[in-house]
Protein backbone atom coordinates (compact mmCIF):
# COMPACT_ATOMS: atom_id res chain seq x y z
CA UNK A 1 0.00 0.00 0.00
CA UNK A 2 1.57 3.09 -1.38
CA UNK A 3 -0.51 6.00 -0.50
CA UNK A 4 1.43 6.80 3.19
CA UNK A 5 -1.76 5.43 5.28
CA UNK A 6 -1.24 2.65 7.97
CA UNK A 7 -4.33 0.11 7.89
CA UNK A 8 -5.50 -2.38 9.71
CA UNK A 9 -5.84 -5.25 6.86
CA UNK A 10 -8.83 -8.08 7.61
CA UNK A 11 -7.22 -10.98 5.56
CA UNK A 12 -7.82 -15.00 5.38
CA UNK A 13 -4.69 -17.09 6.27
CA UNK A 14 -3.41 -17.19 3.16
CA UNK A 15 0.36 -17.20 2.29
CA UNK A 16 0.40 -15.13 -0.64
CA UNK A 17 -1.67 -12.29 0.67
CA UNK A 18 0.03 -12.01 4.12
CA UNK A 19 3.19 -12.16 2.59
CA UNK A 20 2.47 -8.93 1.40
CA UNK A 21 1.29 -7.22 3.89
CA UNK A 22 2.73 -4.43 7.06
CA UNK A 23 2.49 -5.51 10.22
CA UNK A 24 -1.07 -5.07 12.06
CA UNK A 25 -2.92 -7.80 10.44
CA UNK A 26 -6.19 -9.22 11.76
CA UNK A 27 -6.44 -12.91 10.69
CA UNK A 28 -9.93 -14.45 9.81
CA UNK A 29 -11.92 -17.35 8.67
CA UNK A 30 -13.40 -20.60 10.49
CA UNK A 31 -10.49 -23.01 9.66
CA UNK A 32 -9.18 -23.20 13.30
CA UNK A 33 -5.73 -25.23 11.80
CA UNK A 34 -5.12 -23.02 9.12
CA UNK A 35 -5.13 -19.91 11.53
CA UNK A 36 -2.63 -21.42 14.27
CA UNK A 37 -0.16 -22.68 11.45
CA UNK A 38 -0.50 -18.25 9.87
CA UNK A 39 -0.63 -16.96 13.75
CA UNK A 40 2.75 -19.69 14.26
CA UNK A 41 4.75 -18.73 10.99
CA UNK A 42 3.40 -14.60 10.83
CA UNK A 43 3.42 -13.87 14.77
CA UNK A 44 5.41 -11.01 14.04
CA UNK A 45 2.76 -9.47 11.96
CA UNK A 46 -0.99 -10.40 13.29
CA UNK A 47 -2.24 -8.17 16.10
CA UNK A 48 -6.17 -10.17 16.11
CA UNK A 49 -7.60 -13.09 14.89
CA UNK A 50 -11.80 -12.67 14.22
CA UNK A 51 -12.92 -16.50 14.50
CA UNK A 52 -15.62 -17.48 12.89
CA UNK A 53 -15.57 -21.50 13.19
CA UNK A 54 -16.78 -23.73 15.84
CA UNK A 55 -15.18 -23.06 18.98
CA UNK A 56 -13.92 -26.54 19.57
CA UNK A 57 -11.73 -25.59 16.63
CA UNK A 58 -10.36 -22.54 17.44
CA UNK A 59 -6.49 -22.23 17.90
CA UNK A 60 -4.90 -22.89 21.06
CA UNK A 61 -5.06 -20.37 24.20
CA UNK A 62 -1.33 -20.15 24.06
CA UNK A 63 -0.97 -18.80 20.63
CA UNK A 64 -3.79 -16.54 21.13
CA UNK A 65 -2.73 -15.10 24.13
CA UNK A 66 -0.51 -12.12 22.45
CA UNK A 67 -3.79 -11.19 19.88
CA UNK A 68 -6.92 -9.59 20.50
CA UNK A 69 -9.63 -11.88 19.81
CA UNK A 70 -13.61 -11.33 18.10
CA UNK A 71 -15.78 -14.59 18.77
CA UNK A 72 -18.60 -15.35 17.23
CA UNK A 73 -19.91 -18.38 18.97
CA UNK A 74 -23.21 -19.65 18.30
CA UNK A 75 -24.66 -19.64 21.87
CA UNK A 76 -24.59 -19.92 25.15
CA UNK A 77 -23.99 -24.05 25.20
CA UNK A 78 -20.93 -23.51 22.91
CA UNK A 79 -19.23 -20.94 24.71
CA UNK A 80 -19.73 -23.21 28.30
CA UNK A 81 -18.64 -26.50 26.59
CA UNK A 82 -15.69 -24.81 25.31
CA UNK A 83 -14.70 -21.83 27.30
CA UNK A 84 -11.41 -23.80 28.30
CA UNK A 85 -10.42 -23.74 25.06
CA UNK A 86 -10.27 -20.01 25.08
CA UNK A 87 -7.83 -17.60 26.12
CA UNK A 88 -8.19 -16.10 29.29
CA UNK A 89 -7.74 -12.59 28.31
CA UNK A 90 -8.25 -10.04 24.93
CA UNK A 91 -11.07 -11.77 24.22
CA UNK A 92 -14.52 -10.29 23.17
CA UNK A 93 -17.78 -12.26 21.49
CA UNK A 94 -20.38 -11.08 19.14
CA UNK A 95 -24.16 -11.46 20.66
CA UNK A 96 -26.74 -12.96 18.27
CA UNK A 97 -29.47 -10.83 18.47
CA UNK A 98 -32.68 -12.46 19.56
CA UNK A 99 -34.89 -12.96 22.91
CA UNK A 100 -32.59 -15.09 24.55
CA UNK A 101 -29.76 -11.81 24.09
CA UNK A 102 -29.86 -10.54 27.82
CA UNK A 103 -29.27 -14.34 29.28
CA UNK A 104 -26.26 -14.43 26.95
CA UNK A 105 -24.85 -11.49 27.74
CA UNK A 106 -24.85 -11.86 31.43
CA UNK A 107 -23.31 -15.82 30.96
CA UNK A 108 -20.54 -14.45 28.25
CA UNK A 109 -19.52 -12.01 31.19
CA UNK A 110 -19.61 -14.28 34.25
CA UNK A 111 -17.48 -16.33 32.39
CA UNK A 112 -14.74 -12.96 31.86
CA UNK A 113 -15.73 -12.34 28.17
CA UNK A 114 -16.51 -8.98 27.06
CA UNK A 115 -19.97 -8.95 25.17
CA UNK A 116 -20.08 -6.55 22.16
CA UNK A 117 -23.25 -5.51 20.68
CA UNK A 118 -22.21 -2.95 18.04
CA UNK A 119 -22.51 -4.86 15.04
CA UNK A 120 -26.34 -5.74 15.54
CA UNK A 121 -27.31 -2.85 17.72
CA UNK A 122 -29.96 -1.79 15.24
CA UNK A 123 -31.41 -5.03 14.77
CA UNK A 124 -32.09 -4.95 19.32
CA UNK A 125 -35.26 -3.10 20.08
CA UNK A 126 -34.19 -0.17 22.20
CA UNK A 127 -35.94 -1.61 25.64
CA UNK A 128 -33.74 -4.94 24.69
CA UNK A 129 -31.19 -2.71 24.75
CA UNK A 130 -32.01 -0.70 27.75
CA UNK A 131 -31.93 -3.40 30.09
CA UNK A 132 -28.14 -4.55 29.25
CA UNK A 133 -26.92 -1.11 29.36
CA UNK A 134 -28.95 -0.59 33.11
CA UNK A 135 -27.19 -3.73 33.90
CA UNK A 136 -23.95 -2.62 32.77
CA UNK A 137 -24.07 0.33 35.04
CA UNK A 138 -25.99 -1.47 38.39
CA UNK A 139 -24.67 -4.46 38.15
CA UNK A 140 -21.88 -4.51 40.90
CA UNK A 141 -20.55 -7.70 40.57
CA UNK A 142 -19.49 -7.28 36.69
CA UNK A 143 -16.27 -7.91 36.46
CA UNK A 144 -15.70 -7.05 32.62
CA UNK A 145 -16.96 -4.55 30.73
CA UNK A 146 -20.02 -4.46 27.96
CA UNK A 147 -19.05 -3.17 24.79
CA UNK A 148 -19.97 -1.06 23.30
CA UNK A 149 -21.25 0.68 26.03
CA UNK A 150 -18.22 0.59 27.87
CA UNK A 151 -16.16 2.51 25.33
CA UNK A 152 -19.14 5.17 24.82
CA UNK A 153 -19.39 5.99 28.80
CA UNK A 154 -15.57 6.19 29.08
CA UNK A 155 -14.94 8.64 26.73
CA UNK A 156 -18.62 10.61 27.56
CA UNK A 157 -17.05 11.24 31.43
CA UNK A 158 -13.65 12.23 30.05
CA UNK A 159 -15.40 14.65 27.65
CA UNK A 160 -13.38 12.94 24.32
CA UNK A 161 -14.92 12.36 21.15
CA UNK A 162 -15.50 8.68 19.95
CA UNK A 163 -16.14 7.42 16.48
CA UNK A 164 -18.30 4.51 15.46
CA UNK A 165 -16.90 4.97 12.59
CA UNK A 166 -14.08 3.66 13.73
CA UNK A 167 -15.74 2.09 16.27
CA UNK A 168 -17.24 -0.52 13.87
CA UNK A 169 -13.73 -0.58 11.80
CA UNK A 170 -15.49 1.22 9.21
CA UNK A 171 -13.40 3.39 7.47
CA UNK A 172 -10.99 2.63 4.57
CA UNK A 173 -8.50 5.35 5.70
CA UNK A 174 -7.45 2.79 8.64
CA UNK A 175 -8.99 -1.09 8.32
CA UNK A 176 -9.97 -3.08 5.08
CA UNK A 177 -10.77 -6.42 4.37
CA UNK A 178 -9.73 -9.17 1.91
CA UNK A 179 -11.01 -11.90 0.45
CA UNK A 180 -9.20 -14.97 -0.10
CA UNK A 181 -8.43 -13.54 -4.09
CA UNK A 182 -7.16 -10.36 -2.49
CA UNK A 183 -10.08 -8.62 -3.04
CA UNK A 184 -10.50 -5.38 -1.17
CA UNK A 185 -13.64 -4.00 0.89
CA UNK A 186 -15.14 -2.32 3.47
CA UNK A 187 -16.08 -4.59 5.83
CA UNK A 188 -17.24 -8.40 6.11
CA UNK A 189 -20.74 -7.92 4.79
CA UNK A 190 -18.96 -5.95 1.63
CA UNK A 191 -16.31 -8.80 0.98
CA UNK A 192 -19.92 -10.81 1.02
CA UNK A 193 -21.48 -9.30 -1.18
CA UNK A 194 -18.75 -8.74 -3.75
CA UNK A 195 -18.31 -4.70 -3.11
CA UNK A 196 -15.02 -4.00 -3.74
CA UNK A 197 -12.75 -1.64 -3.34
CA UNK A 198 -10.29 -2.93 -5.95
CA UNK A 199 -7.88 -5.38 -5.00
CA UNK A 200 -5.10 -5.40 -2.39
CA UNK A 201 -2.09 -4.93 -5.54
CA UNK A 202 -3.27 -1.70 -6.44
CA UNK A 203 -2.50 1.73 -5.46
CA UNK A 204 -4.54 2.31 -2.89
CA UNK A 205 -5.55 5.82 -4.05
CA UNK A 206 -7.36 3.85 -7.17
CA UNK A 207 -9.86 2.58 -4.53
CA UNK A 208 -11.27 5.97 -4.43
CA UNK A 209 -12.80 5.61 -8.19
CA UNK A 210 -14.98 2.59 -6.75
CA UNK A 211 -18.56 2.98 -6.24
CA UNK A 212 -18.46 2.21 -2.89
CA UNK A 213 -16.02 4.22 -1.76
CA UNK A 214 -17.83 7.16 -3.76
CA UNK A 215 -20.81 5.60 -2.28
CA UNK A 216 -19.62 6.12 0.87
CA UNK A 217 -18.37 9.66 0.03
CA UNK A 218 -21.46 10.90 -1.44
CA UNK A 219 -23.33 9.99 1.77
CA UNK A 220 -20.60 11.99 3.93
CA UNK A 221 -20.86 14.88 1.60
CA UNK A 222 -24.76 15.28 1.32
CA UNK A 223 -25.23 13.99 5.20
CA UNK A 224 -26.45 17.59 5.49
CA UNK A 225 -29.08 17.61 2.82
CA UNK A 226 -30.42 14.14 2.97
CA UNK A 227 -30.30 13.79 7.07
CA UNK A 228 -30.36 16.94 8.30
CA UNK A 229 -31.56 15.28 11.68
CA UNK A 230 -28.42 13.67 12.01
CA UNK A 231 -26.98 17.59 12.37
CA UNK A 232 -29.44 18.52 14.78
CA UNK A 233 -28.51 15.06 16.83
CA UNK A 234 -27.11 15.67 20.18
CA UNK A 235 -24.96 12.61 19.33
CA UNK A 236 -23.66 13.82 15.72
CA UNK A 237 -20.41 14.86 17.14
CA UNK A 238 -19.96 10.41 18.04
CA UNK A 239 -22.35 8.93 14.95
CA UNK A 240 -21.99 11.07 12.10
CA UNK A 241 -25.10 9.28 10.51
CA UNK A 242 -23.41 6.32 11.02
CA UNK A 243 -26.20 4.43 11.79
CA UNK A 244 -28.03 5.89 9.24
CA UNK A 245 -25.57 4.72 6.56
CA UNK A 246 -25.30 1.13 7.93
CA UNK A 247 -28.90 0.55 8.99
CA UNK A 248 -31.25 3.34 8.06
CA UNK A 249 -32.41 3.98 11.61
CA UNK A 250 -31.11 4.81 15.04
CA UNK A 251 -33.40 4.33 17.84
CA UNK A 252 -31.78 1.74 19.77
CA UNK A 253 -28.31 3.37 19.86
CA UNK A 254 -30.33 6.95 20.08
CA UNK A 255 -31.50 5.61 23.60
CA UNK A 256 -28.64 4.01 24.36
CA UNK A 257 -26.82 6.99 24.28
CA UNK A 258 -29.12 8.68 26.06
CA UNK A 259 -29.42 6.47 28.88
CA UNK A 260 -25.12 6.54 28.59
CA UNK A 261 -25.52 10.00 28.84
CA UNK A 262 -27.38 10.67 31.82
CA UNK A 263 -24.93 7.91 34.06
CA UNK A 264 -21.91 10.27 32.56
CA UNK A 265 -23.53 13.13 33.94
CA UNK A 266 -24.01 11.57 37.40
CA UNK A 267 -20.62 10.03 37.44
CA UNK A 268 -19.00 13.86 36.55
CA UNK A 269 -21.01 14.86 39.58
CA UNK A 270 -19.82 12.44 41.75
CA UNK A 271 -16.42 12.70 41.35
CA UNK A 272 -16.80 16.36 41.88
CA UNK A 273 -18.36 15.70 44.87
CA UNK A 274 -15.70 13.15 45.99
CA UNK A 275 -12.86 15.22 44.54
CA UNK A 276 -13.86 17.82 47.11
CA UNK A 277 -13.75 15.22 49.85
CA UNK A 278 -10.47 13.61 48.66
CA UNK A 279 -11.65 10.33 48.26
CA UNK A 280 -12.92 8.58 45.03
CA UNK A 281 -14.97 5.54 45.26
CA UNK A 282 -13.77 2.60 42.62
CA UNK A 283 -16.68 2.12 41.02
CA UNK A 284 -16.49 6.15 39.48
CA UNK A 285 -12.74 5.67 38.20
CA UNK A 286 -13.54 5.10 34.62
CA UNK A 287 -10.41 5.12 32.38
CA UNK A 288 -10.24 6.29 28.97
CA UNK A 289 -11.69 3.50 26.48
CA UNK A 290 -11.48 -0.48 26.48
CA UNK A 291 -12.06 -1.62 23.24
CA UNK A 292 -8.93 -3.35 21.69
CA UNK A 293 -8.14 -2.70 18.00
CA UNK A 294 -10.14 0.22 17.75
CA UNK A 295 -10.76 2.79 20.46
CA UNK A 296 -8.10 1.15 22.38
CA UNK A 297 -4.73 1.69 19.67
CA UNK A 298 -2.45 0.42 22.67
CA UNK A 299 -4.24 -2.59 23.05
CA UNK A 300 -4.04 -2.28 26.49
CA UNK A 301 -5.21 -5.80 27.96
CA UNK A 302 -9.09 -5.05 27.94
CA UNK A 303 -9.87 -7.13 31.43
CA UNK A 304 -7.57 -4.90 33.35
CA UNK A 305 -9.94 -1.84 32.62
CA UNK A 306 -12.08 -0.66 35.86
CA UNK A 307 -15.75 -0.93 35.06
S1 LIG B 1 -27.69 8.82 16.13
FE1 LIG B 1 -29.09 8.83 14.37
S2 LIG B 1 -29.71 10.96 14.07
FE2 LIG B 1 -27.90 10.93 15.40
S3 LIG B 1 -26.17 11.22 13.99
FE3 LIG B 1 -26.47 9.00 14.28
S4 LIG B 1 -27.79 8.35 12.60
FE4 LIG B 1 -27.95 10.61 12.76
Amino acid sequence: MTDGLTRIVHTPPSAHLIDILPPGVVLYGADGAALTQALRYWSRKVIGVDFMGPLSEIPPAEILESVDVVLYAEGEKELIKNFHRLPRRRVLCRIPSGSGLFDSIKLVASLNIVPDLLQNLEEISPEQALDVVRYYLHHRALQVPIEPFHSILSRLVLSQNLDLWEMARYNPDHFVFLDAEGNVGLSYEDLADKRFLGTIHQDPVSWKKSEVYRDLSRFLNELPQTHPECLACPFFFFCRGYMRYKRGECMTLTAVLEELRQASVEIYELRELFADVGQLPAQLEVEEGSRSRTANPQNRDIRDEPV
